[in-house]
């Protein structure tokens, strides 16, 4: 079984209710961390989940909203681990991904110095270890196995997807993008899709051009539906949602992607969450 834990289902727009995107996904006994946007820290904290237990950060893409608060996993990850020898944290991103790190704790550098010179069993900086990937599997430890292959985005380039694998149970995270061949591909026959959408409906008759201009690259809740039928999975997951849901319109987001996918939809708060089980899969010949 794989669990499939929202934490924060909000987007680049603050919401007092909502924590910016980030997911977390259970498999195996390990635990990934998919983006982490503002807040996602309290959130994996309501579930017992401390940043030193994580056994790899998945980031999706670049975006601020993505990755607000990489600074605070990074940092809190190094200052609550009491054992000894602190492994790298491996993260794996898009390519720019490594310069984004380094920046990050260059930005935190004073941080880092002042525990450095306080602390006497703290003597290096956060360690981490990145890999940059746009294509393939990039992850095979203890029956767990994750697959990556790029999405669409664009301006935003390059972005990437994720599929993760464990016991006959297969979850993709798609993250930002709108509907592509390669999505398709990755998502083909698993068992449960988490797609960030967006109303078009809603956001189309506003003024300003700048919002208006967020419809290029995502998919509406129609486009993140119609991937999840092509491609036969047995769970739509949405997330990231734009405009924020308001309390008693989830049934009309839910009812869009009902339109074009027949099966299990979830649509929830921060730390709403979904099992995956391997008979989750595809229909015959999705
Ligand atoms: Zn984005
Ligand atoms: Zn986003």
């Amino acid at each position: 079984m794989i669990e499939v834990t929202l934490l924060g289902t909000g987007s680049p727009i603050p919401d007092a209710r909502r924590a910016g995107p980030s997911t977390l996904v259970r498999a195996g006994g390990q635990t990934f961390l998919v983006d982490c946007g503002r807040g996602v820290l309290q959130r994996t904290a309501a579930l017992g989940v401390g940043a030193n237990s994580l056994s790899a950060l998945l980031l999706t893409h670049l975006h601020s909203d993505h990755i607000a608060d990489l600074g605070d996993v990074l940092i809190t990850r190094w200052v609550s681990n009491f054992a000894p020898d602190l492994a790298p944290l491996p993260i794996i991103g898009p390519p720019g991904t490594a310069e984004v790190v380094e920046n990050m704790l260059k930005a935190f550098g004073p941080d880092i110095g002042y525990r450095i010179a306080h602390h006497a069993d703290l003597t290096a900086p956060p360690p981490v270890e990145v890999e940059e990937v746009t294509d393939g599997v990039v992850w095979g430890r203890d029956g767990v196995s994750i697959r990556v292959a790029p999405t669409d985005h664009r301006p935003v380039a390059p972005t990437i997807g994720f599929r993760i694998e464990h016991g006959g149970a297969s979850v993709v995270l798609a993250g930002d993008t709108v509907p592509c061949r390669s999505l398709d591909d990755l998502t083909a026959g698993a068992g449960a899709l988490v797609h960030t959408a967006i109303r078009k409906d809603l956001i189309d008759p506003l003024p300003m051009q700048r919002i208006k201009d967020i419809c290029d690259y995502h998919s509406t809740v129609e486009q993140a539906a119609e991937t999840a039928a092509r491609a036969g999975v047995g769970i739509l997951i949405l997330t990231h949602y734009v405009p924020a849901i308001q309390p008693g319109q989830e049934e009309e987001w839910r009812a869009l992607a009902a339109s074009v996918f027949d099966r299990q939809i979830e649509i929830g708060d921060d730390l709403h969450r979904v099992e995956v089980h391997p008979g989750v899969c595809a229909k015959p010949g999705g």
